[in-house]
């Protein structure tokens, strides 16, 4: 029989995975659950098979910047699953940013996504499971799944998605939490992927264009250390208000109209071999709650994420990490 888990964690992204780790190391037995096929959330990557051989992408998070000693020590104890990119550095001197100096951006390797699965090793993790409500019984927590059924009993919960998904978990059991929740607002996100059969004539790497009207950044990913590189893979992420202009336009057309653009940038001329079109709904954080973590001790119940902080790895990862050290207190 599977021993009773002290906390139910709902979403296995960077910040719910931070907070099982802290937990879990402390000696709590911590059970995640997340609706993905994998962990990650939006640290993500997307490999296909084409007939010229394999295509893939962060389409998410692009480069990890490190700013806090406790979250560079998590990402070094990955070992491999970690990798700097120092082209990245050229996208981020486009707008001025301290290109050259301090620590090089990390990216996953060999996929952005290796960061969280190295994170969730060891860890019960249970993919492909959307939670959709939580009820307190007088033998602890119980989780209803799509289907149903329920998970439980749990002495504590931690709601460990994207704000706007955390409020309808929170409300029914906490007015502040569910609050919190309702400050925060995320821009969403057009994400563009393209492989050709050849790299386009540019040596550019990455791209941070300043005041383009559709695009934000623009990645080689088949260039990142350890990726396939049989193709040449790009990413572009669309601006938030042009993404906001253009949420419910059917795919093909982002793909056209991103297309387009990328090719005015990296030049035109080899084949393409693949485009996709990716919206992610809650992308990056606009505006933050006000506290890097929330939790009522008599209720056992805390929400984290990057929506405390501010829209970036490291910040869900602060959130998560900082709210397990609540718990433990
Ligand atoms: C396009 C894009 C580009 C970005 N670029 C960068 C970058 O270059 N550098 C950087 O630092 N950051 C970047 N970010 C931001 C960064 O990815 C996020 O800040 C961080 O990954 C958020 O982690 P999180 O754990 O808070 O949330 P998430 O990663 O969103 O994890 C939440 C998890 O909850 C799960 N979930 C939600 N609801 C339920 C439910 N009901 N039941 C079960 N599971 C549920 C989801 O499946 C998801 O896995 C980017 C994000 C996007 C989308």
């Amino acid at each position: 029989m599977t021993p009773m888990a002290n906390t139910a964690i709902i979403g296995a992204g960077i910040s719910g995975l931070a907070c099982a780790r802290r937990l879990s190391e402390a000696g709590r037995t911590v059970r995640l659950f997340d609706k993905g096929r994998g962990v990650g959330g939006r640290m993500a990557t997307r490999r296909v098979e084409t007939p010229s051989g394999v295509a893939q992408f962060d389409h998410g998070a692009q480069y990890v910047a490190t700013r806090d000693d406790r979250f560079r020590s998590a990402l070094n104890a990955t070992g491999s699953a970690v990798a700097p990119w120092e082209a990245a550095r050229t996208g981020l001197s486009t707008r001025g940013a301290a290109a050259g100096s301090g620590d090089p951006p990390l990216v996953g390797s060999p996929t952005m996504s290796a960061i969280p699965r190295a994170l969730a090793a060891g860890l019960d993790t249970q993919v492909s499971t959307r939670i959709m409500s939580i009820l307190r019984t007088p033998k602890g927590w119980s989780l209803t799944k799509e289907d149903g059924a329920s998970e439980g009993p749990f002495e504590s919960v931690v709601v460990a998605t994207p704000a706007e998904q955390a409020g309808s978990l929170l409300s029914e059991h906490s007015k502040r939490l569910a609050d919190e929740a309702a400050e925060a607002t995320t821009a969403p996100c057009w994400a563009g992927l393209f492989a050709y059969a050849a790299a386009p004539g540019t040596d550019l790497q990455a791209i941070k264009p300043v005041d383009h009207p559709a695009i934000s950044w623009v990645a080689c990913d088949s260039a990142k250390p350890g990726r396939p590189n049989a193709l040449s893979c790009w990413v572009v992420h669309a601006r938030p208000d042009w993404t906001v202009a253009h949420l419910e336009r059917p795919a093909d057309e982002i793909i056209s109209l991103l297309r387009k653009d990328l090719e005015a940038m990296i030049g035109t001329g080899p084949e393409l071999v693949l485009a996709q079109a990716h919206r992610w709904r809650y992308a990056l954080v606009e505006k933050a709650a006000p506290s890097p973590f929330g939790w009522d001790a008599d209720l056992g119940l805390g929400s984290c994420g990057d929506w405390r902080i501010g829209a970036r790895v490291e910040a869900a990862w602060l959130s998560g990490h900082e709210l397990a050290g609540a718990m433990l207190a």
